[in-house]
């Protein structure tokens, strides 16, 4: 693994930046000091809840590598949290992140798709 490797540039204007900051309104399921959790604004399934990172890291993998071991478990926790909180976890449900333009990253703040409440058919490319 290089340890030279260039960080993407953080926008801190992103939209995600600005819900952290309460710039912008979202309907939050669930906030702590790692985490932010909140309804997708367009939905693609019954339940469609994004958690965000509290740190400026663009991807998963940014994160991985500059965030602190305390900020990654923290962060996945609540991942698992809210799964469990919104009711999916039983049933099922999918975990996504898009990384980068091939996936059709839209907003650079690293970001968890979590989508449930519905049979969701194979989503493989
Ligand atoms: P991705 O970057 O392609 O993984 O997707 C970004 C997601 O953020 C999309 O599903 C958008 O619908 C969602 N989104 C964009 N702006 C807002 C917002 O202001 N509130 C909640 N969700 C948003």
């Amino acid at each position: 693994m290089s340890a030279t490797t260039t960080p993407p540039a953080y926008d801190d204007n992103n939209v995600f930046a600005r819900i952290l900051r309460g710039e912008i309104p979202c309907r939050r399921v669930y906030e702590d000091e790692f985490a932010l959790a909140f309804h997708d604004i367009n939905p693609q399934a019954p339940v469609h809840v994004l958690v965000i990172p509290k740190g400026r890291w663009v991807s998963l993998a940014d994160f991985s590598a500059g965030a602190s071991a305390r900020e990654i478990a923290g962060f996945w926790r609540a991942v698992g949290h809210v799964a469990r909180e919104l009711g999916i976890e039983g049933p099922g449900y999918r975990m996504l992140s898009n990384v980068g333009a091939n996936a059709g990253q839209e907003v650079p703040h690293f970001h968890v798709h979590l989508f449930g409440g519905r049979r969701l058919g194979r989503m493989l490319p």
